[in-house]
């Protein structure tokens, strides 16, 4: 709620510069112009439970303006943009017809402190935009380590390290959304506990990678 409270208190500007933007654009046309796109068809590696993963950005410049307007300014109509931005140039296959989308948990007391969960709001933009199904499969504890029942030794320490389960079963073909991939540990992480549970295949997409 507060959110939308504070999208609507909040004066039109660029998220990045703070300039002036007509209309409900998050940047202004030169900060537009700076967005530091990667190379299409550049996916990084397979991990060992990950499959392909992929970010159209570099988190540099108003890139980095736009995940933090995402993340700290509670400027929930930033995920539309960014979704739109990500389904734009999208590589081929990735988000085939039969994947799920599944959002990245962020960590409960960051969530609380926000109000607001941006992985979550983003996965949802994206399922909107591209007709995709969105599961909340995976919960992240307070407490890493607590509730890792039911999986096997592997799974539970790479979930247990980031406090990532399960809550339920995986869909059969997951992409994992979430705005930043920093080292990848977390997605890895992700991966493992989704392919415990049921998912035969997990790729990743972020809005942005760091270099
Ligand atoms: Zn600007």
């Amino acid at each position: 709620m507060w959110h939308l409270l504070l999208d609507l208190l909040a004066p039109a500007g660029c998220w990045a510069c703070d300039g002036h933007v007509p209309g409900a654009h998050p940047l202004c046309a030169g900060c537009a112009a700076e967005l530091p796109w990667l190379d299409p068809g550049q996916d990084g590696g397979p991990g060992a439970a990950l499959g392909r993963w992929w970010a159209p950005l570099d988190f540099a410049g108003p890139a980095r303006d736009l995940v933090h307007a995402l993340k700290f300014s509670a400027a929930a109509g930033i995920a539309p943009y960014l979704a739109s931005q990500m389904a734009l140039r999208r590589p081929q296959g990735l988000f085939a017809p039969g994947v799920t989308l599944v959002p990245v948990p962020a960590h409960p007391l960051r969530r609380r402190r926000r109000g607001f969960d941006h992985a979550d709001a983003l996965a949802v933009a994206l399922g909107v935009r591209l007709g995709l199904p969105v599961a909340r499969v995976l919960r992240r504890d307070a407490r890493p380590g607590a509730r890792q029942r039911g999986l096997g030794r592997g799974s539970r320490l790479a979930g247990a390290a980031l406090g990532v389960r399960a809550a339920g079963l995986a869909p059969q073909r997951c992409v994992l959304i979430d705005d930043v991939r920093t080292t990848g540990a977390t997605l890895e992480a992700c991966a493992v506990v989704l392919r415990a549970t049921g998912a035969l295949r997990v790729d990743a997409a972020t809005f942005a990678r760091v270099p």
